[in-house]
């Protein structure tokens, strides 16, 4: 698109900030939806730089670090930097160390200050309960840049606005998906109307991801297909976008050439529902791949559906590489199947494990995620789900319920007392159990993960524990550990 040639070129900042946590780590952790935006708006004409809070390739931190190249681990993955801070009232209670995880904030501060001035600053933002770095990233970019109009994105502003303009005060903020929204805005504020024409309606409409604006990469990230069709009652994919499948040629055309032009196999699939429709979407794209000869290493942090894992499906999985294969089976009790829409049943769970074994995984390789500390979820469903998972030699992963607002578990824990309305987000964090935020129940839950942890190491030895002995050994070992610790 040719801008009107007698202005100057707009440039954006675009910043993804600091992660606060008690716990982060780099697993194919990238602002997709910014990089897309900064593709979008550089194909548009404007003039755009990045700063990616989280970025481990940065040559400051590494020079700080004493290192070359980051420190990796298998799939590519490793650890951000780590600052231990305050940790802020509401979270006293977690006997645990508070952190800002990303680029010092003395390399941020001097990052801005390199960067051309900016005409706007774009802010995206995650989990809502990192809102303290977004606040933070606001904060600095005010005092470096006065006046320079911020506008605010992301998950955290889409599913918390109010608390986002009260909290982090953005000059605009964004709570739509597309890009539509914010092109206007940017036409307006340039008086450059052309910039908001012709929208990109689809993934496929965009321009690849701006990996080139980051200092360096290990792996790529790429969506297949945009949100979930289902409303399981503790999730929150539906409020974000519809869900759309992209163009399976597309997806493997990128694929095949971005992983070409970062020179790295690793791909990670960001998507909430990969495996649907299988017979016109994954299994074409997986198909595409295989003709191509392609050498790549795949990976699904996201938790699989896995009744749509057939023998079909799963040898193409095995023989395309997928190196990370996570399957979301979350709970073994009938009355939470109704929540999550019957999406898998422990006998379709067997059945996809053995097709994956039958197609040359190990069980061990597999790993399953397992939902704990829902609103009224007894600990004996987690232990009995966990147990089960384990008697098909696969690893478990435990997720922590966090109430995020909007969804039917966030309404049921606040009418039955669990949570309370209008909480500060940082209380929503599954790090430390939300809806049980006490130390003793914290040590409840560090028991049921320990147990788990246990269970792994014995599937990864192959020394597997029979469903029932495995039952009586939470009893008897880590039950009890409870009462000693509290
Ligand atoms: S299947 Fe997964 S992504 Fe879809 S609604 Fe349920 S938890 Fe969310």
């Amino acid at each position: 698109m040719n801008l009107s040639s007698t202005k100057p070129t707009p440039n954006i900042l675009c910043i993804n900030p600091w992660i606060y946590d008690f716990a982060a780590y780099d697993f194919w952790s990238k602002p997709l939806g910014l990089l897309y935006i900064a593709a979008l708006l550089r194909q548009r004409g404007l003039r755009v730089d990045f700063i990616d809070c989280l970025d481990r390739w940065h040559p400051e931190l590494l020079r700080l670090q004493g290192k070359s190249s980051p420190k990796q681990r298998k799939g590519s993955v490793g650890p951000f930097q780590r600052e231990v801070i305050a940790k802020p009232e509401c979270l006293r209670f977690v006997p645990r160390n508070y952190a800002r995880y990303g680029l010092p904030e003395r390399i941020f501060i001097s990052e801005l200050k390199k960067r051309p001035y900016p005409d706007v600053i774009l802010v995206t933002s995650i989990m809502t309960y990192w809102y303290p770095g977004v606040k933070r990233v606001v904060e600095c970019c005010r005092v470096i840049y006065p006046g320079v109009p911020i506008i605010l994105g992301g998950i955290y502003a889409t599913l918390m606005p109010e608390h986002a303009r009260e909290v982090v005060r953005p000059d605009e903020l964004i709570t739509s998906h597309d890009a539509s929204a914010l092109l206007v805005l940017l036409a307006d504020l340039f008086e450059m109307p052309e910039l908001a024409g012709n929208p990109p309606k689809t993934l496929d409409a965009y321009p690849y991801p701006a990996f080139d604006l980051l200092y360096g990469l290990n792996y790529i990230i790429l969506m297949a297909t945009r949100g979930c069709p289902l409303t399981c009652s503790f999730c929150a994919t539906h409020q974000l976008s519809g869900y759309t499948l992209r163009d399976p040629q597309c997806v493997g055309q990128e694929m095949l050439s971005q992983s070409k032009k970062y020179q790295t196999p690793h791909i990670a699939f960001y998507d909430d529902a990969l495996l649907m429709q299988p017979e016109i979407h994954i299994k074409p794209i997986l198909r595409q791949l295989l003709a191509e000869k392609a050498d790549l290493h795949l990976h699904t942090p996201n938790g699989l559906h896995a009744r749509f894992i057939d023998e079909e499906l799963a040898e193409l999985i095995f023989r395309t590489s997928f190196r990370t294969i996570r399957l979301s089976l979350e709970s073994v009790a009938k009355e939470r199947l109704r929540d999550i829409h019957n999406k898998i049943t422990p006998g379709e769970m067997t059945i996809a494990v053995q097709n994956l074994i039958r197609a040359g995984y190990s069980a061990r390789d597999i790993e399953t995620y397992v939902i704990m500390a829902l609103p009224g979820q007894e600990i004996s469903e987690v232990v009995e789900t966990v147990c089960y998972a384990h008697s098909l030699g696969v690893r478990v992963r435990l997720s922590a319920y966090s109430p995020i607002p909007g969804t039917q578990d966030y309404a049921r824990a606040i009418a039955s007392g669990f949570f309370p309305a209008n909480a500060d987000p940082l209380l929503t964090n599954n790090s430390i159990v939300p809806l049980y935020r006490t130390t003793k129940d914290y040590w409840r839950y560090q028991n049921v993960s320990q147990f788990a942890h246990w269970l792994n190491e014995k599937a990864w030895t192959g020394k597997l524990v029979s469903e029932i002995e495995a039952k009586q050994i939470y009893k008897t070992q880590f039950e009890k550990k409870t009462a000693i610790k509290i």
